[in-house]
């Protein structure tokens, strides 16, 4: 398979088909945790790449597909389109902080919304909320389940979800009617995505820098000590390439407590492996979920420990924060809950959860003003000036959704 040269979102409220679609592309089913497995949902962000193809012999749209064989013909004549990361996010309320920091790696995305189900359900519409915050522009919406509903409801809720999307991001997003378990429409699907989400450019010439969304431990129990792996990071390079043997750095990196005090030291470390879904290769360049194996002490890297921290050239890396102040912009109303209750402004000593990039962190209001709040932050943010936050407050039991901001100073 070719190196994946675009990160695609899948987004929507839980269950309505977003690990299905992402296995009807790419053959992979994403929950795979034995938690996610007993609930049957996702609860981590899930990766798997498959590549676009069109045949040379069949007409539009049945010629796209996303395996090597044509699949409506048979026939292997096929020219390679391109390579996509597809990012499997949790639809469930509960797990927006880990759709917030997934958004945060996707160049673009796929709402999917069952139409067995009254337009909007409340994560469809904060997730869409998220992607206009963070700001995904390209996305291209799956009408999903068209296997169980009527052509009358299909229609009715093809007009629910066009009213749904107006003054949104996605208010000329395509609306493609499929069945991700019954293989129905995919390959027009292919099509619209193929049109409407481009490949970003990339710089390839600047220092590489990797966003962390995951970081795991690779060995089985038990592996002897010399055998061990070292600890593995899931995410993407947003400029630059890694080569094996490039030293690293990580940041904010590890906490270290010494004497009442808490300071944060960067990570040093040497990439020894870099994959693409199953791929071992040399280098690896933005666009797509990469791994990059490491030196590090498994223990380090494992169950996410890492995630939401920044990888890259030493020297290079953006400016780690302890606080900062942002420009803010809020909401009118809360999304993704039945009361859509005004949201108040930001106040001071209020806690926030904040997710810039893939980092999600608490930051304690230290002042407010109109448009403007300075924060705290629980742990520190490795984050470039004029980076985007999306902004949550803790509502009734859950956080959510407030606004946006930017980082300023
Ligand atoms: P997610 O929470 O959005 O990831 O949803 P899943 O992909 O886990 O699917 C939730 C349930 O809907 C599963 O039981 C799927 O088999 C079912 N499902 C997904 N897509 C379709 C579809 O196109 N038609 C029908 N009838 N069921 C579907
Ligand atoms: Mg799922």
């Amino acid at each position: 398979m070719s190196q994946p040269v675009i990160n695609i979102g899948m987004v929507g409220h839980v269950d309505h088909g977003k690990t299905t679609l992402v296995s009807a592309l790419s053959g992979v089913w994403t929950d795979t945790h034995s938690e996610e497995l007993k609930r049957g949902i996702s609860i981590r962000l899930g990766y798997a790449d498959c590549t676009f193809y069109k045949c040379k012999n069949c007409d539009e749209p049945e010629c796209y597909s996303s395996g090597k064989k044509c699949a409506a013909c048979g026939s292997e004549d096929m020219e390679e389109l391109r390579t996509v990361s597809f990012v499997d996010s949790p639809g469930h309320e509960t797990l927006m902080a880990t759709m917030l920091s997934g958004a945060a790696i996707m160049d673009g995305a796929v709402l999917v919304i069952a139409a067995n189900e009254t337009c909007p359900q409340p994560q469809t519409k904060e997730h869409l909320m998220a992607l206009d915050i963070i700001g995904i522009k390209n996305v291209v919406i799956a009408q999903n389940k068209i296997d169980i509903v009527s052509r009358e409801d299909a229609i009715k809720h093809y007009n629910q979800i066009k009213e749904f999307v107006k003054g949104t991001v996605a208010e000329n997003a395509p609306i493609v009617p499929i069945s991700a378990q019954q293989n129905i429409n995919i390959d027009v699907l292919i099509k619209t995505i193929e049109e409407k989400i481009p490949t970003p450019k990339h710089d390839l010439d600047k220092p590489g820098i990797m966003q962390v969304a995951r970081s795991f431990d690779v060995n089985r129990p038990g592996t002897p000590p010399q055998k061990l792996n070292g600890g593995v990071l899931g995410g993407t390079l947003s400029q630059g390439t890694f080569k094996i043997k490039d030293d690293i750095e990580i940041r904010p990196g590890r906490k270290v407590e010494f004497e009442g005090k808490t300071t944060w030291e960067p990570i040093s470390t040497t990439v020894t492996r870099l994959v693409y879904g199953g791929d071992v290769v040399e280098e690896a360049t933005p666009g797509g979920l990469l791994a990059a194996g490491t030196k590090l002490d498994p223990a380090m890297t494992k169950s996410d420990a890492l995630a939401g921290q920044v990888a890259g050239k030493p020297g290079f890396l953006p400016p780690v924060w302890h606080k900062f102040v942002m420009k803010t912009q809020l909401l009118e109303r809360v999304v993704g809950v039945s009361d859509e209750s005004a949201i108040k402004p930001i106040a001071t000593s209020e806690p926030l959860m904040l997710t810039i990039g893939t980092s999600t962190t608490i930051g304690v209001v230290s002042s407010a003003r109109k448009g403007e709040a300075e924060v705290k932050l629980k742990r520190p943010v490795c984050a470039e000036v004029g980076s985007r936050i999306a902004i949550s407050r803790r509502i009734g039991a859950r956080w959510r959704l407030i606004g946006v901001g930017v980082l300023t100073s």
